[in-house]
C-alpha cells in the first residue's frame, strides 16, 4: 500500500512544506532499520532521552526526502528536493496516519491486552489460524504508543485477518491504542503486577486495560478471574463475552477436564454447551495452558472445526526467548539473558539454565542487576527473588545495584553471595577475579552496563598483537571514493572479520565515515556487530538455513542465490511474521560459484518475489571473477552485458528501486563506468591493490616480541625434525608466534623473514605450533624487542607470494586468538 506524500499529509493533517513528488511505502520512527529510503517517510520522534530531529541530516544523505517534524531544521537550504510535514507532535501524528490506515480495512481484528502472555497468545493464534486466512500480527512484541502504530502500519491489501497487542504502563495510554487497533474482536490474557506501580489496584488497571474492548464485537476473558470478569460486568461495553472457565458449566468454552502427560496436555471442552472437542498440546507450564484456551476460544468463534483445532493445536511451537551461551574464562560457561529483568523472564532463565545438561556438575551462579519497575516495595520483591532462586538451585549469588546491595539480608539462606552497587565495583573485586568452573546466569538490565560485563567475562588475551591503522583504512577509502560519482553508494566488505583486521572496529570507523552498506559472510559476524553497537545496514553474503531468526532479529540482510534459499527464507519471515524485509539478488554471470542463472531463472524468480510480501529486492548484483587482470577483460565486459540485462528485467517488474552493483576493488579502479548505484569494496580498503600487488596505504602489522635469545654453535640443529641446520656460531631468537596464529609453516626453512630493528631476520627450522625460530646473528637486539610479521614495513604480499598465494589469504589467516590492537596515528 502506499500514499502520496499530500494525501498523508492531509492525513495528519501537517503543513506540508516542499512539493516533490513522492509515494511513501513505509514508515520508520528508528534511523537504524532504514532500508528504502526513496519511499520512506521519518518521523522524528521526540523522547525523554533521544530526539529523532537529530537523525534528519543522516537520513537525508542516506537518501530520505520525507520527514514528519515537530520542527524545521536551522538551515533548510541544506535539504534539497525535501518535504517536511509540519506537525505539533509527531508521535499523535504517527498513530493519526495508523488510526485512517486500520480504516481502510473491513476485516476481523483481534486486540489482545493483559499483563503476561501477550506475545504467546498473538504468536499463536498465527500458527492456529494463518492456514485458513492472510494474518497480518504485530512483529514481535510491538505492543508500546509506538510499536502499535507501526503494527497496524503493516495491514495490506492482501490481509484477511489481523492480531495485534496492546501494552500500557500507565492510565490514559490505552484509549489511544484503542482507537489505532479498533478491535473487532478482545483477547485478555492474564492479569498481573507488571507497572502495578502506576496504577492505584489491579482493579483500576483491569478497567484501563479493558478500554481496548469498547467497540469490540466479542470479548474473550476467563470467568475463572475474579477481577476480570467483574470488571467486564460493571463495564457497558456491548460486545459479546465469550468466557472460558475450569469451573462454571454455563460459559462459552467450558473445560471439563486437564490431563497432564510428561511433556504434553489433553485439554477436553464443551463449547457453547452443544460440542464437545479435546486437544493436546505441547506444554505442560500453567501459562501455556491458560494462553492456549484463549486461542481456542477465539479459533473457534472464528469458525475453525474442532478437528482442525485440535490438529494444529499439536504442533503448537514455543514462542522464541533470548538466550545466549557462550563459552567463558576459566572453564565457565555463560548465559546471557538481556531480556527485560523482571520476576517471571529471571523465572523462565533460570529454568533455562537448570534444563542445559552440565556433565562436568558444575556450580550455579546468577549475576542479578536490581529488578526495576516491578511495583512491589523492595523488601518484598528480594524476599521473592531469593526464595525463587533457592528454589532454583542457584548456589552462589552476585546481587548488582544499590537496591539489592540494600536488600541483601533477604539472602540468608543463599551460602555464597555477594553484593555490588555497580559493574564496576564488581569487576575490580576478588569476586570477580574468582570466577572460574561455573555456569553463571548473567540477567541484568541494560542500564547497568551488563554488556561490557559479559564482555570482559569472555575476553582473549595473548602476548602477539596485530596491530590496526584506522585512518589508513579511511584514506584506502576516499582513495577509491576518488573513483566513484558522489551519488554512487558503497558496501565495504568486512566479511572474514574483516579481512583479518577485527570487523567491529572497521565497522564503527567504517560507519563514522558513512558508508552506505557493510557486508560480512555469516551471520554470526552480523550479529557482532549489531551487539557492538553498528547500526548501519548489513548484508550478509552467506546465509544459513538454520538462522534466519536471527536475520530478521538483528535485521541482516541476506544474499539470495537460489530458489531453495529463497522460499526458505520467505516460509522463515512468514512463520516470524516479518514483512518486507530486504533482499539481495545474486545472479550468475561467470563465476558458476552461487547465483541465479540471467538466462533461464529471472521470468520465475519476478513470479516468486511477487507471490509474498514476506521479502522485497533491495538490490541485485554480479560478482567480476577477473577485475584485476587485463586478460580477461573481454569476459568481464561479457559478465557485465549479461548482469545489465538480468538486473534491467528484475527491476522492470518492481515499482521500488533495486540497486544494481558489480564493482568489487579492481572494478572500482579499473572500470569507473561500471560503477551502476553502488560498488563493493573489499580489500582496496585494507590496503592492498590487488591490480599490481602494491600497498596503497597499509592498514594491519603483524607484531610479536622477542621471548629468548641463545648463542647455538656450529652443525647443531633447531627445531622439530632437526631441519634447522646451524652452519656457523649463531644467534637464535623464539618468538611466540607459530602456524595456530596464522604463521604458514611454508615460510619457515629460511623461505621468508621477518624484521627485527629494521632488519631482515629468516625463519630458522620448521615452525612449530606456538613459536618460531629467528636468525638473528648479524641483528643488534636484545630479548623483549619487536618483531614485526607483516605490515608498515613489510607488505604481506612478500609472504603471500612465497607461500604462493594471494594477500587476502594471509590477512585472513591471522587467528582470532591474536589480539587486535587498534589506534589512529
Ligand atoms: C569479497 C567480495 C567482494 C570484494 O572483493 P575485493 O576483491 O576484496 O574488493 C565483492 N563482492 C563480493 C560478492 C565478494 O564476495
Amino acid at each position: 500500500m502506499n500514499y502520496s506524500v499530500e494525501k498523508l499529509s492531509s492525513l495528519i493533517d501537517a503543513k506540508l512544506i516542499g512539493n516533490n513528488k513522492a509515494n511513501i511505502s513505509f514508515v520508520l520512527t528508528d534511523s537504524r532499520s532504514l532500508c528504502f529510503p526513496e519511499e520512506t517517510v521519518f518521523f522524528a520522534l521526540k523522547s525523554e532521552r533521544n530526539d529523532g530531529h537529530h537523525f534528519i541530516p543522516e537520513l537525508y544523505r542516506r537518501g530520505v526526502r520525507n520527514f514528519v517534524v515537530q520542527e524545521l531544521p536551522d538551515k533548510l537550504s541544506e535539504f534539497p528536493q525535501t518535504n517536511f510535514l509540519m506537525v505539533a507532535d509527531s508521535l499523535t501524528a504517527l498513530q493519526q496516519l495508523a488510526e485512517c490506515h486500520r480504516k481502510e480495512f473491513h476485516i476481523p481484528v483481534i486486540g489482545i491486552t493483559g499483563s503476561n502472555g501477550k506475545t504467546m497468545v498473538k504468536e499463536w493464534l498465527y500458527q492456529l489460524l494463518s492456514q485458513n486466512m492472510n494474518v497480518t500480527r504485530s512483529p514481535r512484541s510491538y505492543n508500546s504508543q509506538i510499536g502499535v502504530p507501526l503494527s497496524l502500519w503493516l495491514l495490506n491489501e492482501q490481509s484477511q485477518l489481523g492480531v495485534f497487542e496492546a501494552g500500557i504502563s500507565k492510565p490514559k495510554e490505552m484509549i489511544r491504542l484503542q482507537r489505532i487497533i479498533q478491535p473487532t474482536i478482545g483477547v485478555m490474557t492474564s492479569l498481573g503486577s507488571a507497572h502495578q506501580e502506576n496504577f492505584g489496584s489491579l482493579e483500576e488497571k483491569c478497567k484501563e486495560k479493558l478500554l481496548l474492548f469498547k467497540n469490540a464485537e466479542a470479548i474473550v476473558y476467563s470467568m475463572d478471574d475474579e477481577i476480570v470478569s467483574k470488571c467486564v460486568c460493571t463495564s457497558d461495553y456491548p460486545a459479546l463475552k465469550l468466557t472460558w472457565s475450569m469451573k462454571d458449566d454455563t460459559v462459552a468454552f467450558y473445560v471439563r477436564a486437564i490431563e497432564k502427560q510428561n511433556i504434553n496436555t489433553t485439554i477436553a471442552y464443551t463449547w457453547k454447551n452443544k460440542v464437545n472437542g479435546k486437544f493436546t498440546l505441547p506444554f505442560i507450564d500453567e501459562a501455556s495452558l491458560k494462553n492456549a484456551i484463549s486461542c481456542a476460544v477465539v479459533a473457534l468463534y472464528l469458525g475453525l472445526t474442532p478437528k482442525e483445532l485440535a490438529l494444529r493445536m499439536e504442533r503448537l511451537e514455543p514462542v522464541a526467548m533470548r538466550l545466549e551461551v557462550k563459552e567463558g574464562q576459566h572453564g565457565c560457561t555463560l548465559i546471557n539473558d538481556s531480556y527485560n529483568s523482571d520476576i517471571n523472564s529471571l523465572d523462565i532463565a533460570l529454568d533455562f539454565m537448570n534444563r542445559r545438561p552440565d556433565h562436568k556438575g558444575r556450580k550455579r551462579t546468577l549475576i542479578l542487576s536490581d529488578i526495576l519497575q516491578s511495583g512491589k516495595t523492595e523488601s518484598r520483591l528480594y524476599e521473592e527473588v531469593a526464595e525463587l532462586i533457592e528454589k532454583r538451585g542457584v548456589r552462589k549469588f552476585i546481587g548488582i545495584g544499590t537496591s539489592l546491595t540494600h536488600e541483601c539480608d533477604a539472602f540468608k539462606n543463599i551460602s555464597e553471595k555477594f553484593f555490588f552497587p555497580t559493574v564496576a565495583d564488581f569487576v575490580h573485586s576478588e569476586v570477580f577475579r574468582g570466577l572460574s568452573n561455573e555456569v553463571i546466569l548473567l540477567k541484568g538490565a541494560r542500564s547497568f552496563g551488563f554488556d561490557r560485563l559479559t564482555e570482559l567475562l569472555v575476553n582473549k588475551v595473548h602476548e602477539t598483537v596485530l596491530e590496526v591503522n584506522l585512518k589508513a583504512v579511511v584514506a584506502n577509502l576516499n582513495h577509491y571514493r576518488s573513483f566513484m560519482k558522489p551519488e554512487t553508494k558503497l558496501v565495504c566488505m568486512i566479511k572474514a572479520d574483516g579481512y583479518g583486521a577485527g570487523a567491529v572496529e572497521i565497522a564503527k570507523t567504517l560507519q563514522e565515515h558513512r558508508v552506505d552498506y557493510l557486508a560480512v559472510a555469516v551471520v554470526d559476524e552480523g550479529v557482532a556487530l549489531r551487539k557492538n553497537g553498528i547500526t548501519s545496514s548489513i548484508m550478509i553474503m552467506n546465509p544459513e538455513m538454520s538462522s534466519f531468526k536471527t536475520l530478521f532479529d538483528y535485521e541482516l540482510e541476506p544474499e539470495i542465490y537460489s530458489f531453495r534459499l529463497l522460499d526458505a527464507l520467505v516460509k522463515a519471515a512468514q512463520k516470524e511474521g516479518v514483512t518486507g524485509f530486504p533482499v539481495h539478488i545474486k545472479l550468475d554471470t561467470g563465476m558458476h560459484r552461487l547465483g541465479f542463472n540471467p538466462h533461464t531463472d529471472i521470468n520465475e524468480l519476478i513470479t516468486r518475489l511477487k507471490q509474498q510480501s514476506s521479502v522485497i529486492p533491495r538490490s541485485v548484483f554480479s560478482h567480476f571473477v577477473g577485475s584485476d587482470s587485463n586478460d580477461f577483460d573481454r569476459f568481464s565486459a561479457h559478465q557485465f552485458e549479461l548482469f545489465d540485462k538480468g538486473s534491467k528485467q528484475l527491476q522492470a517488474a518492481f515499482e521500488h528501486k533495486i540497486l544494481r552493483h558489480i564493482d568489487n576493488s579492481a572494478g572500482i579502479e579499473h572500470f569507473p563506468e561500471r560503477q551502476l548505484d553502488m560498488c563493493r569494496l573489499g580489500l582496496g580498503l585494507y590496503g592492498i591493490n590487488s591490480r599490481n600487488n602494491e600497498i596503497l596505504n597499509n592498514v594491519s602489522t603483524l607484531k610479536t616480541t622477542i621471548l629468548q635469545m641463545r648463542n647455538v654453535p656450529k652443525g647443531d640443529t633447531v627445531g622439530y625434525s632437526r631441519k634447522g641446520i646451524i652452519v656457523r656460531d649463531s644467534v637464535i631468537a623464539a618468538i611466540p608466534i607459530g602456524y595456530a596464529d596464522g604463521l604458514n609453516r611454508r615460510l619457515g626453512n629460511r623461505n621468508c623473514y621477518c624484521l627485527v630493528n629494521g632488519k631482515k631476520a629468516p625463519y630458522v627450522g620448521n615452525i612449530c605450533m606456538d613459536v618460531a625460530l629467528i636468525d638473528v646473528t648479524d641483528i643488534d637486539c636484545k630479548e623483549g624487542d619487536s618483531v614485526e610479521i607483516f605490515g608498515d614495513h613489510l607488505p604481506v604480499t612478500v609472504l603471500s607470494d612465497v607461500m604462493e598465494t594471494i594477500p587476502y589469504e594471509v590477512l585472513t589467516n591471522v587467528s582470532n586468538r591474536v589480539k587486535r590492537v587498534y589506534y589512529q596515528d
